[in-house]
């Protein structure tokens, strides 16, 4: 079931209406538009599954929306409401995504129609190497042409099995590991994944704040100490991006919105402790230090500085989008703002930081990942001279604890040899996906303030985003 209501255009429509808005302010040469927009092709794939005892069929998808560059990049869903249109939006928006970040990938997307939670682990590991099994024989998983991901409902989990997959489909293939990004760090994963989309979040917004201008824009003022935020969806995404905002940068989670209903402290909520009471209860309901609500658009409308959508789609539609107080809206997930309630937004003088360089710290990180499977050495090797100097200070220090402890704890060399490729590679990641970030604001502020004609975040990014493909398609040709 989508949340977008059923009289408004698609999430793939929406997309096109945004890229339509700012396709109209830039010159491209005629039919330019229409090929940069299209998306390429979409596989649908039905299979079917031995499960309990019973024959079950799943249907999957994976679509290309661009190849100006290859490999092609997205993640795969696991929800049952997946469908072709969704898949398509997403895989459209991979496209801007990777441009706007110079991330040298065309957009591609995946997913299943599935419900995650009916299942257990060892059928989501046979359906998950069946889905692979289907797109990797036709080159929809590939390290050279299409490179999947996580996405929502997916995870490192996922990501080892289709890896897996891959590499007993193509034994002589010495590049098999970097087919897939978002493994585990055990099995060709890159320290700092996980966190990474909440992390780029967290830098976009840091990056906002550094702009005086831009707060104004926002009716604020000031850093993001004392911000107040509310966070739909305390997923991978929403889960980091709020705790790294509440533990690193003083802002107040006062609202936190899940499908069970909704969480509100104007003292602030504590997210890891919320997380936890989530996993431990399947839901929000009950938790003891926040006010619950089973209204969630209620807290969606609350009054306060940020707010976080970082679930579905289509949640802030023209339904509500009149009723949202944040002067401050920052896409964690891909399209929770349909282009009417864009509208309605721009026209109250909302700021919205959109989707496509939000949660673009995804696939940054991501693109960390297939470079250090491809290149075949430890990642950030070269500075690990330097790094280690740094991080000898705190193993001295953990010897001298070491010490001190006797026999109640000792620091295993494991753990020494750990801590100190750990740290470097992380380290690396955060302030490449740091750097990734700030470029790319500063690409789309100039075009937000040096052009009369664009007046929001979103139409500057898909101006910077479309600049960038066309540009490629220039240079090599179709
Ligand atoms: N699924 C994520 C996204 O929507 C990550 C994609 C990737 O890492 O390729 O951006």
């Amino acid at each position: 079931m989508s949340t977008i209501p059923a009289n408004e255009p698609t999430f793939r429509e929406s997309v096109d209406l945004m890229f339509n808005r700012a396709v109209a302010l830039m010159d491209l040469p005629p039919g330019l538009e229409e090929k940069i927009r299209v998306c390429n092709a979409t596989y649908t794939v039905r299979f079917g599954v031995r499960l309990r005892g019973q024959i079950k069929t799943f249907t999957g998808y994976r679509s290309v929306h661009s190849e100006h560059m290859e490999p092609v990049k997205g993640g795969i869903r696991y929800a049952p409401s997946v469908h072709q249109d969704e898949v398509e939006a997403l895989a459209a928006l991979m496209t801007y995504k990777c441009a706007l970040v110079e991330a040298p990938f065309g957009g591609s997307k995946g997913g299943l129609r599935i419900d995650p939670r009916e299942y257990d682990e060892y059928e989501l590991e046979q359906i998950t190497r069946r889905f692979a099994y289907e797109l990797a024989k036709r080159d929809l998983i590939h390290p050279a042409q299409n490179v999947p991901a996580p996405d929502m409902g997916t995870g490192e989990r996922e990501m080892s099995w289709i890896a897996d997959q891959y590499a007993r489909m193509n034994t002589t293939d010495i590049n098999a590991r970097a087919c897939v990004t978002g493994k585990p760090i055990n099995n060709g994963g890159i320290a700092g994944r996980v966190e990474a989309t909440g992390r780029g979040v967290q830098y976009a917004l840091r990056e906002f704040f550094r702009h005086p201008e831009d707060v104004k824009a926002a009716r604020m003022t000031g850093t993001l100490d004392g911000k107040r935020v509310v966070v739909q969806g305390l997923g991978n995404v929403g889960y980091h991006a709020a705790k790294f905002l509440g533990s690193e940068d003083g802002c107040k989670i006062i609202g936190i919105i899940e499908r069970d209903g909704a969480l509100y402290n104007e003292n602030g909520l504590d997210v890891d402790a919320v997380r936890n009471w989530i996993v431990s209860h399947g839901g929000v309901s009950g938790y003891p230090d926040a006010r619950h609500t089973a209204d969630g658009p209620e807290v969606l409308e609350a009054d306060c500085d940020i707010l976080i959508p970082a679930a579905l789609e289509g949640v802030i539609n023209l339904t509500n989008a009149n009723r949202i107080k944040a002067p401050l809206i920052i896409e964690a997930a891909n399209g929770p703002i349909t282009a009417g309630a864009d509208d309605i937004l721009r026209a109250k003088g909302t700021v919205v930081i959109p989707d496509m360089y939000a949660n673009a710290g995804g696939v940054t990180v991501s693109y960390f990942e297939w470079v250090k499977n491809l290149s075949h050495i430890r990642f950030g090797r070269m500075q690990r001279r330097q790094e280690e100097a740094r991080h000898q200070l705190v193993i001295d220090e953990l010897q001298r604890l070491d010490d001190m402890m006797g026999d109640k704890w000792s620091m295993t060399p494991d753990f020494k040899d750990r801590y100190l490729r750990g740290a470097d590679e992380l380290e690396l990641v955060r302030s490449g996906l740091d750097d990734t970030m700030r470029i790319a604001y500063q690409s789309m502020r100039e075009v937000w303030h040096g052009r009369e004609d664009v007046s929001d975040l979103r139409t500057a990014a898909y101006i910077v985003a479309i600049t960038k493909v066309a540009a490629s398609y220039r240079a090599k040709g179709l």
